[in-house]
């Protein structure tokens, strides 16, 4: 039995029922009234979720569609970017190893931070300041560290 179909129900059992005094009549009509309320309520809830439920198929068929849209510009793209791809990985993988050989260091005289290679320096090996030209030993400045 539908929510409906019981309000009805009870509507029946009061209209059959012995007359009560008034204010039992108007207290009965007055929870009928509500539990029909409470019942247009869920169906007006059901029509919005319903027309919900159809504005999300429509915006996941227009996903869809974006994603095919972007697959075939990805397959095109990638088409055209086969040969260029192999040197891009090379550049990519080279990167990484090149940026750890080098280690920011502070000059001392005149505050400029400038990168060297520590593997090429030994303990009392000096690096000269791009910038005052002077040179120190890494070892005598605190490496400046990101
Ligand atoms: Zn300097």
């Amino acid at each position: 039995m539908s929510a409906r179909e019981k309000i009805a129900y009870i509507k029946g059992l009061l209209d059959a029922g012995t007359p009560r005094d008034d204010f039992e009549m108007a207290l009965y009509g007055a929870i009928v009234e509500a539990l029909d309320a409470v019942v247009d309520d869920m169906d007006r809830q059901d029509e919005s979720l319903v027309a919900l439920t159809e504005e999300l198929m429509d915006l996941s068929d227009y996903c869809d569609g974006l994603g095919e849209d972007l697959d075939a510009i990805e397959e095109g793209w990638l088409g055209e970017q086969v040969l260029d791809q192999e040197d891009v990985l090379v550049a990519e993988g080279d990167e990484p190893e090149g940026v750890d050989l080098y280690r920011p260091i502070l000059c001392p005289y005149c505050s400029t931070m400038f990168y060297y290679r520590p593997d090429l320096c030994d303990e009392n090996d000096t690096v000269q300041c791009p910038n005052c030209r002077r040179t120190f030993a890494p070892s005598e400045v605190e490496l400046e560290e990101e």
